[in-house]
């Protein structure tokens, strides 16, 4: 085979898919990714890069020029452009799917209209209507952009009535939905993949803690009961069939108090809550969505390992270049996998690495969330001394 592998995006998914595709140099010869940030994380592993918005029209058609097949570590690229190439070059996921996915309203409406549970919604255009939705569905509700949202921004919980026009003036001009605010027991994720041929696999459900929106945590496997596991799966694996594309797909779903499950959000890629896939499972979720697009038969998904994945997030009194502060030997502890993205400076809350603590000795999941707490006061950052 030995493809040229373009990738939209070039930061710590990237990466990480560079890195897997360089595990498999018979299948991938190079990878290119378009990334508006000189020297991304990407090129730190070896791909090649071109400099431009992920938007940029020419840029994406020099991208399929120079590649075989085309894919994607962020939602934000240019669908229609991407539609209009699909006859020159594979596209994975489908542009079409991409489309759907970028608009959190035509989202909600494909999976509502298959029959895929969610919570209650409607777009929003005028005030009446978020009025006469707020009526219908009670408060609290969030008031969503509908595009090119992340990590919660474009979020509006509205508690009262009298945050209504504060809200709708936030988001002036942009197109809206309102969703019935859903009273979740926990967020959960599922990473799923198929490939060209149609082959489906599905990674055992995950447990995400956020917090102020951005993931801080993940625990695989989830502590839920194996009924509401198996209703979680069965829900991911109807998605998986009726969305078109190859490749992998993180979906976000909310368990209610009720232990009913929703599906919050699908991301057309690889995904934050599938990190521990890099040391909990035998098959990675990046080369999963290799071998998804180049249509080979899908990876092995079993947990070889209880694992925590915890995101190390810049702190928030600090930007900057910056030096880790390894003050504690855990790291060096041979259950404990550090990656650092190779970022040059850190941001309030930027993902600049995670860790993956797996439970190779089985004692359980609350001795790996103690090693976090050691992790979460020791592993500091601090402005880099010239
Ligand atoms: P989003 O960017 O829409 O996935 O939302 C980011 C976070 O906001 C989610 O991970 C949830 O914690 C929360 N959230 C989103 N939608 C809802 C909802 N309908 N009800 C309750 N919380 C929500």
């Amino acid at each position: 085979m030995n493809k040229v592998l373009g990738i939209i995006g070039g930061g710590q998914l990237g990466m990480m898919l560079t890195e897997a595709a360089k595990n498999m140099p018979l299948d991938i010869s190079k990878v290119i990714v378009l990334d508006p940030t000189k020297n991304c994380p990407a090129t730190k592993v070896g791909a090649e890069q071109i400099i431009a918005d992920f938007k940029d029209e020419s840029s994406i058609r020099e991208l399929a020029e120079r590649s075989d097949i085309i894919t994607y570590e962020i939602e934000s690229g240019n669908s229609s452009v991407l539609k209009s190439l699909e006859s020159t070059c594979e596209i994975s996921p489908s542009p079409e799917t991409l489309s759907i996915i970028q608009d959190k309203f035509t989202q909600k409406k494909f999976l509502d209209d298959n029959g895929i549970p969610v919570a209650k919604f409607s777009e929003i255009s005028t005030k009446n209507q978020l009025d006469s939705k707020i009526n219908e569905f009670g408060l609290p509700v969030l008031l969503k952009t509908r595009r090119d949202a992340y990590d919660g921004r474009g979020n509006f919980k509205i508690n009262s009535i009298e945050q209504i026009s504060e809200a709708l003036q936030i988001f002036d001009r942009k197109s809206l939905m309102v969703e019935q605010f859903v009273d979740f027991e926990m967020e959960v994720s599922v990473i799923a993949a198929r490939n060209t041929t149609g082959e489906i696999q599905i990674f055992p459900v995950v447990e995400n803690i956020h917090e102020d929106n951005i993931l801080k945590m993940t625990i695989a496997p989830a502590r839920i009961d194996k009924e509401i596991s198996k209703k979680a799966e069965e829900i991911a694996y109807k998605t998986m069939e009726v969305l078109h594309g190859a490749g992998v797909f993180g979906i976000e779903m909310f368990v209610t108090k009720n232990n009913e499950v929703l599906i919050n959000e699908i991301a057309p890629r690889v995904h934050n809550s599938g990190h521990h896939t890099l040391q909990s499972s035998k098959t990675s979720q990046f080369e999963q969505h290799l071998r998804a697009i180049l249509g080979m038969q899908l990876g092995n998904t079993k947990l070889t390992y209880s694992t925590i994945m915890y995101n190390l997030l810049g702190p928030d009194n600090f930007e900057g270049e910056y030096n880790i502060l390894k003050s504690t030997d855990l790291v060096k502890a041979d259950n404990v996998f550090l990656k650092m993205y190779g970022k040059l400076e850190s941001k309030p809350q930027r993902k600049l690495g995670h860790v993956n603590i797996i439970d190779k000795d089985n004692l359980g999941i609350e001795k790996l969330l103690e090693q976090v707490k050691i992790l979460q006061n020791d592993f500091l950052i601090e402005a880099k001394k010239n």
